[in-house]
Formats: C-alpha cells, sequence, structure tokens
C-alpha cells in the first residue's frame, strides 16, 4: 500500500484565480478521500470548450479560485469509505455527470442523468460534507464538475469514475471523457443510422466529428458536413466527411439545399453547434417519414425552438441526448474496448500536446480555434 494513503498530499495544480485570468500552477494540498469518494492521480487531461467557458464566466455564477478539468485519465491512489468497485492501481476516467446506481435515472435503461451525480457546475466542493478537498495553506481552492482534473491528484466521487482497461493508453483514451463520447453516442446510440444512410453533421468541432465518426461506424454512405467556417473542411475530410455545405454559400435556408441533395432530405442529422437556427435547420432538413434530428449543442439561456407542427405530422423525429446517452461507469469501459479493437479512431482528435507548466498554452490553442483536443501531461 502506497505511503500516502490517509495522508494530505502536496502535487502541483493549475489554479484558476480569477475568470479569463492564465492559469497558474501552485502547490496545493489533496486531503484524503472521504466516504465514495477516490482520490485519483491524474496522468494525462485535455483542454474541452467547457473548461474555457467556466473559466470565461460570461453569465454564469463564477466560483473562483478553482481547479478546472474535466477530460482525463488516471490511476487510483486511495479509496474511502465504502468504495467496492474501485481499488488502488485501477484505471479510471473521471466524468462530469455521474452513475450512482441506485437513482431512478441509473436504473432506467433509457436514461443516464442520475438523480445524485447529475451535472453541477455552480457546485465547487464535495458532496459528502460540502467542502472543498484542494486548499492551499488552509485556504479553500473550489472543484469543478467533480473532477477538477487540472491537479497532479483529484478527490473524484467513485459515481463520476468508469473503470477501464489497464492496457489503454492513457493519453488517448483520456478524451473518451467528454467530447468524443458525446458526439459518438449521439449517432451510435440515439441517432442510430441504419447502414447505407445519409448523415448530416452540424458543426464540425471535436463533437460534431465525433458524431461524424460514428456515423462512419455504423456505415452511413454518405456523410454530409454543415459549418459556417470553411477551414473546418479540410480537418473533416479525416473523419470520413464525405460532402461539404456552408449555409453561407446559400441564398436559401441550409435545410432545402440538403433537401435537393439528397432527394427529399437526409435519414439522420446531428446538431452539434450551440446554435438555435442549426437546431433548427438540423431537424427540418431530415425526410419525412423516417428522418431523426438529434440535438447535442448547448443553446444560449434564452434561446427558443421554432417549427412548424406539421414537420411532426409528416413523421420527422426530434431528440436530444445528454453526454450520448452513455451511462459512465457502464458504457465508458465498452468505449475504450471499441478504441481497443480498433473500431474506433481516436489519434486524429489530438492536434496538440503539453505538459502541466504550458497549459495555458492549451487556452491558446482553443481560443485561436487551432486545436480539435490538446492534451496536457500532467508530470511536468
Ligand atoms: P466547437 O466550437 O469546436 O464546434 C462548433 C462548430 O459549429 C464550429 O466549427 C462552428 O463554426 C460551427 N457552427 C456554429 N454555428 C453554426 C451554424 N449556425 N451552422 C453551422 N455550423 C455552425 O464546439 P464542440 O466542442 O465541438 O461542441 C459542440 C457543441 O456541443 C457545443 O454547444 C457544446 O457545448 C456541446 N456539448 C454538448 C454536450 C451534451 O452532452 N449535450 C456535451 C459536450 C458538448
Ligand atoms: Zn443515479
Amino acid at each position: 500500500m502506497s505511503s500516502t494513503v490517509g495522508k494530505v498530499i502536496r502535487c502541483k495544480a493549475a489554479v484558476a484565480w480569477e475568470a479569463g485570468k492564465p492559469l497558474v500552477i501552485e502547490e496545493v494540498e489533496v486531503a484524503p478521500p472521504q466516504a465514495m469518494e477516490v482520490r485519483v492521480k491524474i496522468v494525462v487531461t485535455a483542454l474541452c470548450h467547457t473548461d474555457v467557458y467556466f473559466w470565461e464566466a460570461k453569465g454564469q455564477t463564477p466560483v473562483f479560485p478553482r481547479i478546472f478539468g474535466h477530460e482525463a485519465a488516471g490511476i487510483v491512489e486511495s479509496v474511502g469509505e465504502g468504495v467496492t468497485e474501485l481499488k488502488p492501481g485501477d484505471h479510471v476516467l473521471p466524468v462530469f455527470t455521474g452513475e450512482c446506481k441506485e437513482c431512478r435515472h441509473c436504473k432506467s435503461e433509457e436514461s443516464n442523468m442520475c438523480d445524485l451525480l447529475r451535472i453541477n457546475t455552480d457546485r465547487g466542493v464535495m458532496l459528502n460534507d460540502g467542502k472543498s478537498r484542494f486548499s492551499i495553506n488552509g485556504k479553500p481552492i473550489y472543484h469543478f464538475v467533480g473532477t477538477s482534473t487540472f491537479s497532479q491528484y483529484s478527490v473524484i466521487h467513485v459515481g463520476c469514475l468508469a473503470k477501464i482497461n489497464p492496457a489503454a493508453p492513457m493519453d488517448k483514451v483520456c478524451i473518451l471523457s467528454c467530447g468524443v463520447s458525446t458526439g459518438l453516442g449521439a449517432t451510435l446510440n440515439v441517432a442510430k443510422p441504419p447502414k447505407g444512410s445519409t448523415v448530416a453533421i452540424f458543426g464540425l468541432g471535436a463533437v460534431g466529428l465525433s458524431a461524424a465518426e460514428g456515423a462512419r461506424i455504423a456505415g452511413a454512405s454518405r456523410i454530409i458536413g454543415v459549418d459556417l467556417n470553411p477551414k473546418r473542411f479540410d480537418e473533416a475530410k479525416k473523419f470520413g466527411v464525405t460532402e461539404f455545405v456552408n449555409p453561407k454559400d446559400h441564398h436559401k435556408p441550409v435545410q432545402e439545399v440538403l433537401a435537393e441533395m439528397t432527394d427529399g432530405g437526409v435519414d439522420r442529422s446531428i446538431e452539434c453547434t450551440g446554435s438555435v437556427n442549426a437546431m433548427i435547420s438540423a431537424f427540418e432538413c431530415v425526410h419525412d417519414g423516417w428522418g431523426v434530428a438529434v440535438l447535442v449543442g448547448v443553446p444560449n439561456k434564452d434561446d427558443a425552438f421554432k417549427t412548424h407542427p406539421m414537420n411532426f405530422l409528416n413523421e420527422k423525429t426530434l431528440k436530444g441526448t445528454f453526454f450520448g446517452n452513455y451511462k459512465p461507469r457502464t458504457d465508458l469501459p465498452n468505449v475504450v474496448e471499441m478504441y481497443m479493437r480498433k473500431e474506433l479512431k481516436l489519434e486524429k482528435f489530438i492536434t496538440h500536446e503539453v505538459r502541466l507548466s504550458e497549459i495555458n498554452k492549451a487556452f491558446d490553442y482553443m481560443l485561436k480555434g487551432e486545436s480539435l483536443r490538446c492534451i496536457i501531461r500532467m508530470d511536468g
């Protein structure tokens, strides 16, 4: 057993002291895990838009100082009371939303929206005692979505940790802990395109390209990428996107352009933009009779979705999904196995790599729109 069990660990973490200000590498104290908690050595983490969004704190409740980070892979260092499913040495993916396995959602085959551990972006403390496990000279540093992976050690609820194959390379599968699983699951679990079908993907960021990867795996014959930024099209070719539409190149609504290209509409569409206009287009562009549209993007607070109800009578279906409908603990280990069997490709998502000391560079790459995923190695 490691000599750190039951003791405070001092390690490096990237602390956000204030909204929008560069992160500062600090020595933090990480308390031992309490009941149903696990202390994890974070080996590699990645930067996702959600971290940047809450770091900028425009319009949300600011919770600072805070340790961001939620896409990661690590190794269990020690476990708290009541934790039976994990032991020191296990490899895990932390997830921003959890699976308690006890609530109505966890017991339902149809839902992954756990009552106890569903994402809460305002909470900066642990559920057990309402306190943070991170501190600097006794002053608490807050958690982020229960994961806080920009620290060499983090304390995480056992329900937010998926135990994975220890042979899986952590610097690849870390990106399955958020964006890639979201897009992949939106296609494979929710849109479910039949083999040979035509799929439109709105928004070709990491989430949309993961949805495209899902369409490729499902055997779609045409994958049409829709984006306002033509720079995204080159990258998207590597993800099996076969045709491109830029709504700005057309004088009519993009749903009409897509209907003309596909003899009446696409079989499936997946919206990964967060723009309510793209959501409406993604719904209206599906074929009547069988078309299914899936919304993934997170809209603005005051957005409203407007469409003619006749579209529903014409048998177009609209769905939405949270985290690709995956249950973190039950399903993520199987997604890791898809990568291990080489069915799912992850390398092409990882465009940049930095060390913890250079974490602000990862923010720059994302803010300039240069990176799909920048991974951050935590050992230096
Ligand atoms: P991203 O910013 O990298 O990509 C979005 C893309 O959409 C960009 O390329 C942009 O040019 C394009 N776009 C914007 N408006 C458009 C429009 N009207 N028409 C066509 N293209 C348009 O973002 P990402 O990281 O890939 O995430 C995509 C969305 O998924 C975000 O809204 C994010 O918040 C959301 N998300 C949802 C979940 C979930 O569980 N539902 C999980 C993670 C992320
Ligand atoms: Zn639950």
